[in-house]
């Protein structure tokens, strides 16, 4: 499977229980991203594992804006943070002190020493609304579990994995008593046992029908449509532009002289943008064409 595209989310539900989950598997949308910085292994890992998480998130949060998870800290990892639109497009940075060795294997709790998630939900039209996790635990997928519990009050589970070529999930949820169907008191625990036997290059190699085939050969599962994902970049001039007027117009004018126009790199995309006396001389007033 490693030479084909696969960048899907999936639905699906258990027929006679009140439990639903996801799928998701990346790697061409998830090569976009880490490609565009040196990350060393460990981290492009930790990255795929935000990538999948806001993948995951993204379907289950049903809203038109953006959603975001991000993550802070003291440590040697200062920022790293996924974000995905309703249109299923995906971007994600991670920024650590270049100085210092990364190991081969980190701990989220430890590469962020005191540190939280932030997971931001931005409508188009309406408030935003950001829930904070502690990380108490030493992975991702106990964070997400975290924010479940305190954001929806559903038990709820989550798997994650990245190796630096493909990243993937699986979430169970038991939703509400009241959607509940007859019969199956067991369900949740027998499901969410049967799921952490998951292995993680099923998690990474297997295609959602065949990962559920083996997991769950004798329920009765119920796939719906597949949802495409991929890199998407919402910068552009305009937000640029609005970034680096926030530099102010005494800092302006001095890379106005320094060096004749203003140059701002996306760090999600690395497109450049350059914006010249003439672009800003709005923003400056009359005073930045007689410099
Ligand atoms: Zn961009």
């Amino acid at each position: 499977m490693n030479n084909v595209t696969i960048n899907e989310i999936q639905r699906f539900s258990f027929d006679n229980s009140n439990v639903r989950g996801e799928r998701v598997l990346l790697n061409d949308a998830y090569q976009e991203i880490i490609k565009r910085k040196a990350y060393p292994l460990s981290l492009e890992k930790l990255l795929g594992e935000f990538v999948a998480a806001i993948a995951l998130l993204r379907d289950i949060v049903k809203i038109d804006g953006v959603l975001s998870i991000q993550a802070k800290g003291n440590g040697f990892l200062s920022t790293l943070m996924t974000e995905c639109d309703e249109h299923q497009n995906l971007r994600g940075i991670a920024q650590w002190d270049e100085s210092q060795e990364v190991p081969e294997s980190i701990s989220l709790k430890e590469v962020l020493e005191g540190g939280y998630l932030a997971i931001t939900i931005q409508p188009r039209n309406g408030q935003r609304y950001q829930g904070i996790v502690e990380i108490i635990g030493d992975t991702l997928s106990e964070c997400l579990e975290q924010y479940f519990s305190q954001s929806e009050q559903l038990p709820s589970r989550v798997w994650l994995a990245a190796n630096g070529a493909q990243c993937g999930g699986l979430f169970l949820q038991r939703l509400p008593e009241e959607q509940a169907k007859e019969g199956d008191e067991d369900a949740w625990e027998r499901l969410t046992h049967l799921a952490s036997t998951v292995k993680e290059e099923e998690l990474l190699g297997l295609e959602t029908s065949e990962l559920l085939h083996r997991l769950y050969h004798e329920e009765e599962v119920r796939l719906y449509d597949v949802k495409t994902m991929q890199f998407g970049c919402s910068c552009s001039r305009q937000r640029t532009l609005e970034a680096v007027m926030s530099l102010g117009s005494a800092e302006i004018r001095e890379l106005l002289i320094e060096q004749g126009s203003v140059k701002a790199d996306c760090q999600f995309c690395a497109e450049k943008y350059e914006f010249s006396e003439n672009d800003l001389a709005d923003f400056l007033g009359d005073q930045a064409k007689t410099h």
